[in-house]
């Protein structure tokens, strides 16, 4: 599937109009040749243009709500404290979500004490408003309150349902569950009769399994998404596509956590126990191979918009904790694009101690603050490598 960052997603705020401009005009008046400016010599740190990061946000810069203390470090580093007299570009791509992209930035930046724009981040859900235009009426699950119905309607999905809406019509829908006040308050009074739901997303973790994985099953037996019908063959239901796959994540809890992964692996099976039939779905996230597409046209119009860089990076480090998610898309990603995209796994998430990894990083480091110095130490031994050959056969061409 192909995924292209929308528009006004995309669009970049005053401030980084002004740091493009000035960006442009420095690019113009500085010819420079090797990729990393030399320790020592720059006064003011320059932005490299040759190598860019890519951040996972859980397990690697926050873990249960709280910064892991190396990020910090980690991005006055990014941002020119370093002894190179450079600044990197950088972008985060989570399989989090669960609220706007926006809100999510200001926390970040809170958490970070940088300024994070949504320009530069992609959570699981963020494709899904792609899909916009396809679907009128859906299915929204997960996530607090009201807040991904709001994600939704912000995507542009015009009719958005919640499972508190359909409780609300029919409280015999889900036996063990009655909305509390604010549930039965927030949730939209209509007569199901008259809908048809079209698509079922799965923005965020189900805060009630049972009872989100009944309405699911509903409509995924229904002809054609009418609450209260039962198609003979179970083949008319409306799609399901989830945020992300990851069946287990890192929380502030010593062992990990069971995650919209799992809630898909258990859909799927009781779809199976109770129709005898396999169910297809979709998730979106890392990692599937839109996801990094979607972040390299991110990470190029953000380079261009911010920085006045118009060509790809050639390498893209990308820093995650989960082998299945973030390594393994990277990797697989690496074989396909056009530019070096470079798997760093870090310790501080989902990584046990004498266990292998499903799916093998180039470099395997303590935390994020570690992955940045590897990164860095890279392309600094690569450029003085490069102006080696490059005097040699300078040399050569003379002694001929
Ligand atoms: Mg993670």
């Amino acid at each position: 599937m192909v995924v292209a960052p929308p528009k006004h997603f995309m669009a970049p705020s005053d401030a980084h109009e002004v740091a493009a401009s000035m960006e442009v005009a420095r690019h113009k008046l500085e010819e420079v040749r090797s990729p990393m400016a030399s320790p020592g010599t720059p006064l003011e740190a320059r932005v490299t243009d040759k190598f860019a990061f890519a951040f996972d946000i859980d397990g690697v810069l926050i873990r249960g709500g709280k910064v892991i203390p190396e990020a910090l470090d980690a991005f006055k580093m990014l941002n020119g404290e370093n002894g190179y007299g450079i600044k990197v570009p950088y972008i985060f791509v989570t399989n989090g979500g669960g609220k706007t992209e926006q809100e999510r930035c200001l926390q970040l930046s809170r958490q970070l004490q940088i300024e994070v724009s949504p320009g530069q981040f992609i959570c699981g859900h963020t494709p899904m408003r792609e899909m916009a235009e396809k679907y009128h009426a859906v299915l929204v699950v997960g996530g607090e309150g009201e807040k991904c119905r709001q994600v939704a309607k912000g995507y542009g999905f015009e009719d958005v349902i919640t499972p508190g809406d359909i409780i609300k019509d029919n409280s015999d829908t889900t036996p063990f569950r009655k909305l509390t006040e604010d549930e039965y308050k927030n949730s939209r009074s209509r007569n199901f009769n008259e809908v048809e739901i079209e698509a079922i997303f799965v923005f965020a973790d189900s805060r009630d399994w049972a009872s989100d994985q009944q309405i699911i099953l509903d409509l995924l037996m229904s002809k054609n998404g009418h609450l209260g019908t039962r198609s003979e063959n179970f083949d008319e239901g409306p799609p399901v596509f989830f945020s992300h796959n990851d069946v287990v994540w890192s929380t502030s809890h010593e062992l990990t956590r069971i995650g919209m992964g799992a809630l898909r692996v258990s859909l799927e099976a009781m779809y199976k126990a109770v129709t005898g039939k396999d169910l297809k779905t979709t998730a979106f996230g890392k990692p599937q191979i839109g996801t990094f597409q979607f972040a390299t046209r991110l990470l190029q119009r953000w380079r261009k918009d911010t920085h006045g860089i118009d060509s790809p990076p050639d390498t893209v480090y990308f820093v995650g904790d989960t082998p299945e998610s973030d390594i393994r898309g990277t990797n697989e990603f690496n074989k396909e694009a056009e530019n070096s995209w470079y798997s760093i796994l870090v310790r501080t998430g989902l990584f046990r101690e004498g266990t292998t990894p499903r799916f093998s990083p180039r470099a395997t480091v303590d935390n994020v603050l570690e992955a940045v110095k590897h990164g860095m130490t890279r392309e600094y031994r690569n450029a003085l490598r490069k102006a080696a050959i490059e005097s040699s056969s300078a040399v050569e061409s003379i002694e001929e």
